[in-house]
C-alpha cells in the first residue's frame, strides 16, 4: 500500500468516491481512496436512488445537473450500467402558490438550462390516471432526471476512478491527522472483521497526504473530533417504505411506461414505482436528529426500526393521491441516517483553519449532488477556484459560536422544511432567538420583525405593534408580502426624512503591526485610504474574482477596521489569517482580531439625518462637528453621542446623507434610547434590511454573495474605479486576463402589479437568454421594481431593452445608468 500520495480522500460513499475519481480525471496522479468498511457501506446503500433537478440554489442547480448528465456517460466509459431511469419527475402542487414557487423555481433553473414543462390537472389525469388529480393545480415536469441505483452509480465511479489510477483501499480507517507544514500524516488503521461487528486491528500505517479530502457520511462528528473542528453536519432519522406490486399499476404498466418520480409537495412526499409496488419517502415532522457525539461502533451498515406512526399522515396521502394503493401491503422498509446542515446545503470547501483540508460533508441529497461535487471541489483543489462561486456549500458559513444542541435541532428543522413552500422571504424558527444585540428587545417591542443573518437576530421590517406571533410568518409571499407595504414606507422615510437600521451583524476585523499596511496593499485592489478615511475595496481570488468586500477604515498609519458582510465572519476570517499568515514573513508581523461581537452598529440615514444626530452629539463646537468641513463623506471620526463613545463613518449603504454609528456593544441599549429620543424630534422611523437592500439597488451598490462573488471579477461587476491597477494586488494578473465576460447593470422593471424581482430570474432579449438578475426589489425613488444582473457585456449600457421572466411571463426592463439615484452622490454629500 502507497503511503506517498497527492491527495488522499477519507470515505468511500458516492461523494467521496465521485472527488476521487474527479481528482484524478483533473489531472492529479497518485489520488487515494481510503474506506473504513466497504464501498457503499454508509448512506449511500439504502439511499432511495432520486436524482431531482428541483432546488432553490443556483450553485446547487448547477451541481445537479452536472451529476445528472454525468451518470448518463458513466456506462459508456466504464461498462457499468448504474441503473439510471430517466422516468422523468413530477412535482404536482395543490394550490396557487405552491404553482408560484414552481415558477419562481423555474425562472432560475432556465438560467442554468435545466428543462422542464408545465401540466395542467387536465393534462395529469390523462397522462396518469391512477392518480387522484381534483384537489391539483397544476404540475412542473422535469423530463430529463429520474432515478438511479446509489451503489451501482458509486461502483461505476470507483471503476472510472481505477481506470484513471486511483487507489482504493478498504477496511482502513483515518485516525488522526497530523499536519506537519507541508503535508498531512494520516494514521490509519488495518480494520478486521469480528463476530459481525468491524473493529480495529492493531495493524496501523501512516499516510504522507499532501491533500486530505474528508467525505465521511454519518461520521462527521468523529471527522471533527480528530480535526479540532466544528462541523455542523448531523444525521436525522429518515424513511421510505416499499409496498407489494399494485394490481392497477401492474396493469397499466403493461401498455404504458413507468410514472415519473411523483412528487407531492404539499403532502410532503415522494412516490416512484418499485417493481410493480410504490415506494413512498415521506419528510415528516418530528425526524429525530442522531448521532450527535458520533456513531456507535455497533452501528455499520445498519438501518433504525420503522416508525410507521410518524409517517401515517403521509401515507394516507399516498393513498388519497394513488387511490389503487389503499389495498396493497408493506413489503419493506428503510429507516437510515442521512446528514443534515443547519441550511439544508452540504458543507464544500476547505476546513476553516486548516491547510490542504478540504470537507465534503453533510449531504441529505448525496447521491443527486455527489456528480457535482466530485467535479467543482476538484476545481477548487486543482486549479484554485470552480467556475460556479462556491461559497454558498463553504464549511465557513457557519461561525463558531456553533453549538450540537443548535446543529441537531437545525438539521431536524431542515428535514422537516425539505417540502415547505421556499418563500424567498422565509425565516425558520427553529433555536431562535440566539445571539441578540442589546437593543433587540427595544426593537422587538417597536414591532420589530426579525430575519436570521449568520445567527445574529437583525429587523428585516417593523410590522404593526401589536402583530400576533404568526404575523411575519403569513406575511412571506413568492409575490408582494404582507410586509411590503411596511418596507416601503420605510425606503420612503429613508428618502424623505430619516431612518435608523441596525446593523449590527455586520463583519468587524481588527488588522494591524508593522506589516498591516504592505499586507492590505497587496491583499486589496483599491489604494489604501489616509488615516480618518475609509475606502471600499475588494480582497480577490487567484482567480481575479472577488472573494470578500470590504470598507476600510485608516485608523493609524498601521492599523485599519475593515469591515465586511455580516453572513460571512468565519469565512471572512480564514481568509484574512491564512493570508496574513503567509505574508508575515515578507511584509512583517500582521495582528488580526475580528472584533465582530464587541461592536454594535447603527445605520443612520436620510436628509434629516445630521439634525438627529446634533441633537445628542458632544463636542466644544457641536455645531461644526457634523459638517462637511470636520467630517466629509468618506471618512471616520471619533465621536460622543451623550455618553457613548462612536466610531461614526459617513457612508451610507441607502445612498442618503447617513453614518454608520459603530458603538461598544455594551453600551448599545443606552445608545439606542438616546439616538430614539433625539429622533422622535424628526419623525425618525425605524427601517429593516428589506428596506435597505431595495434603497442600495437604486445606488447600483453591490452586494456581496449577490452581485459580488467568485464568479466574477471586480471589473465584470463593473467596479474599475475600486480598482488600482497602477499597484501589485493578489489576483491582479489573473483579473486583467479574464476580461470581461459579463457585466453587472442596473435594471427598471415593468413587472406584474403584485411582485418584484427575487434576484433570481432570468433575463431575455427578444427570445435569446442573455444573463440573469442578481438581485430584485422595489424602487420607492421610480415607483417600479428594480434589479440588478449580469449580461453579456454588449447590453450592459443604459437605455438597453430586456425581458425579465417572472411568473412564466416576460415583462418589459431597460438598462439604466449606474446609481438611477442621485448619481452625482450630491445628497449624500449634504453639508449642513
Ligand atoms: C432512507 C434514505 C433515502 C435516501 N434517498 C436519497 C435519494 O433518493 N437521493 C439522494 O440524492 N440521496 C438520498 N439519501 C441521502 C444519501 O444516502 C446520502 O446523502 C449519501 O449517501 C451521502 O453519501 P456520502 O458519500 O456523503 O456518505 P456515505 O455513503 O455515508 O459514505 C461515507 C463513507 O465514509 C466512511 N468513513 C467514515 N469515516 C471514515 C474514516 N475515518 N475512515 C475511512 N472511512 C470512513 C464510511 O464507512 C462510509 O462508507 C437518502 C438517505 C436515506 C437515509
Amino acid at each position: 500500500m502507497k503511503t506517498h500520495v497527492k491527495a488522499l480522500v477519507v470515505g468511500g460513499g458516492a461523494v467521496g468516491t465521485s472527488i476521487a475519481y474527479h481528482l484524478a480525471r483533473a489531472g492529479w496522479d497518485d489520488v487515494m481512496l481510503l474506506e473504513r468498511d466497504e464501498l457503499t457501506s454508509g448512506s449511500t446503500w439504502h439511499a432511495a436512488g432520486l436524482l431531482p433537478y428541483f432546488n432553490m440554489s443556483y450553485a446547487t442547480t448547477h451541481i445537479h445537473d452536472y451529476s445528472i448528465k454525468f451518470y448518463k456517460t458513466l456506462e459508456a466509459e466504464t461498462g457499468l450500467n448504474a441503473g439510471f431511469s430517466v422516468v422523468g419527475n413530477l412535482r404536482m402542487a395543490q394550490s396557487q402558490a405552491r404553482m408560484d414557487e414552481y415558477m419562481v423555481y423555474a425562472t432560475t433553473a432556465e438560467t442554468c438550462d435545466v428543462p422542464y414543462e408545465w401540466l395542467s390537472t387536465a393534462q395529469i389525469k390523462d397522462r396518469y390516471p391512477l392518480l387522484r388529480t381534483k384537489d391539483l393545480v397544476g404540475a412542473i415536469y422535469h423530463p430529463t432526471d429520474g432515478y438511479i441505483n446509489p451503489a451501482d452509480v458509486t461502483m461505476a465511479m470507483a471503476k472510472g476512478a481505477r481506470q484513471r489510477g486511483v487507489m482504493i483501499e478498504r477496511k482502513w480507517q483515518a485516525d488522526a491527522f497530523h499536519w506537519t507544514g507541508d503535508h498531512w500524516d494520516v494514521t490509519c488503521t488495518k480494520m478486521v472483521e469480528k463476530g459481525g461487528n468491524l473493529v480495529p486491528s492493531d495493524e496501523q500505517i501512516v499516510i504522507h497526504a499532501e491533500h486530505v479530502v474528508t467525505a465521511t457520511g454519518n461520521h462527521p462528528q468523529r471527522t471533527a473530533k480528530l480535526l479540532g473542528l466544528k462541523i455542523p453536519a448531523i444525521p436525522v432519522e429518515h424513511q421510505f417504505i416499499v409496498t407489494e406490486p399494485d394490481p392497477a399499476l401492474v396493469a397499466w404498466r403493461k401498455e404504458n411506461g413507468e410514472h415519473p418520480v411523483l412528487r407531492d409537495a404539499d403532502a410532503k412526499w415522494y412516490v416512484r414505482e418499485e417493481r410493480g409496488g410504490w415506494i413512498l419517502g415521506p419528510y415528516e415532522r418530528n425526524a429525530p436528529a442522531r448521532f450527535e457525539y458520533g456513531v456507535p461502533d455497533s452501528f455499520r451498515a445498519d438501518l433504525f426500526p420503522l416508525d410507521l406512526e410518524r409517517i401515517e399522515e403521509e401515507y394516507m396521502s399516498m393513498i388519497h393521491r394513488i387511490p389503487s394503493s389503499e389495498t396493497v401491503g408493506l413489503k419493506d422498509d428503510f429507516n437510515g441516517p442521512i446528514c443534515y446542515t443547519p441550511d439544508g446545503n452540504p458543507l464544500v470547501g476547505p476546513a476553516p483553519g486548516l491547510r490542504n483540508m478540504w470537507l465534503a460533508e453533510g449531504f441529505s441529497f448525496g447521491i443527486t449532488a455527489a456528480g457535482g461535487t466530485g467535479y467543482y471541489m476538484a476545481q477548487l483543489m486543482v486549479e484554485g477556484e470552480a467556475e460556479i462561486d462556491m461559497a454558498s456549500l463553504d464549511p465557513k458559513r457557519f461561525g463558531s459560536w456553533m453549538t450540537t444542541e443548535y446543529a441537531a435541532r437545525k438539521n431536524e428543522e431542515a428535514y422537516e422544511h425539505v417540502y415547505i413552500l421556499h418563500h424567498p422571504d422565509e425565516e425558520r424558527p427553529a433555536c431562535r432567538p440566539l445571539r441578540m444585540a442589546p437593543a433587540y428587545e427595544r426593537q422587538k417591542a417597536l414591532g420589530a420583525q426579525f430575519g436570521c443573518v449568520n445567527g445574529w437576530e437583525r429587523p428585516n421590517y417593523y410590522g404593526p405593534l401589536d402583530a400576533p406571533e404568526t404575523f411575519d410568518h403569513d406575511a412571506r409571499s413568492f409575490r408582494r408580502g404582507g410586509w411590503w407595504q411596511y418596507a416601503v414606507e420605510e425606503a420612503k422615510a429613508i428618502r424623505e426624512g430619516v431612518g435608523l437600521i441596525d446593523a449590527t451583524a455586520f463583519t468587524k476585523h481588527v488588522v494591524k503591526g508593522p506589516g498591516a499596511t504592505q499586507f492590505l496593499d497587496w491583499f486589496t485592489c483599491n489604494k489604501l485610504p489616509k488615516v480618518g478615511r475609509i475606502n471600499l475595496t475588494y480582497a480577490l481570488t487567484e482567480h481575479g474574482t472577488t472573494r470578500t468586500e470590504y470598507t476600510i477604515v485608516r485608523l493609524g498609519e498601521d492599523e485599519y477596521y475593515l469591515v465586511s458582510a455580516g453572513a460571512w465572519t468565519a469565512y471572512d476570517s480564514d481568509f484574512l489569517r491564512k493570508a496574513a499568515q503567509d505574508k508575515a514573513p515578507e511584509f512583517g508581523y500582521i495582528e488580526i482580531q475580528d472584533v465582530t461581537t464587541q461592536w454594535g452598529v447603527f445605520a443612520i440615514a436620510g436628509p434629516k439625518a445630521r439634525d438627529v444626530l446634533n441633537e445628542i452629539v458632544k463636542d466644544a463646537d457641536p455645531s461644526t462637528v457634523l459638517g462637511n468641513k470636520r467630517f466629509p463623506w468618506l471618512t471616520c471620526r471619533d465621536i460622543e453621542l451623550g455618553m457613548c463613545p462612536v466610531r461614526a463613518i459617513r457612508v451610507a449603504y441607502t445612498g442618503e446623507l447617513g453614518w454608520e454609528l459603530h458603538h461598544p456593544i455594551e453600551m448599545q441599549a443606552y445608545l439606542w434610547d438616546q439616538l430614539m429620543a433625539a429622533g422622535a424630534k424628526h419623525d425618525m422611523k425605524l427601517v429593516g434590511a428589506r428596506a435597505q437592500n431595495w434603497l442600495r439597488q437604486e445606488k447600483s451598490y453591490r452586494a456581496f454573495g449577490n452581485e459580488l462573488g467568485r464568479d466574477a471579477t471586480p471589473l465584470e461587476a463593473d467596479l474599475p474605479r475600486f480598482i488600482d491597477l497602477t499597484k501589485e494586488f493578489q489576483g491582479k494578473a489573473a483579473l486583467e486576463q479574464t476580461g470581461v465576460r459579463s457585466k453587472c447593470c442596473t435594471l427598471l422593471i415593468d413587472g406584474p402589479a403584485d411582485a418584484d424581482p427575487w434576484g433570481r430570474e432570468a433575463l431575455y432579449e427578444d427570445d435569446t437568454r442573455v444573463g440573469r438578475l442578481t438581485s430584485g426589489g422595489y424602487s420607492v425613488a421610480f415607483g417600479k421594481s428594480i434589479g440588478m444582473a449580469y449580461v453579456t457585456p454588449e447590453l450592459a449600457v443604459p437605455g438597453t431593452k430586456l425581458k425579465v421572466k417572472m411568473f412564466d411571463q416576460l415583462w418589459d426592463a431597460v438598462v439604466v445608468e449606474d446609481s438611477p439615484y442621485d448619481p452625482k452622490n450630491e445628497v449624500i454629500r449634504i453639508d449642513g
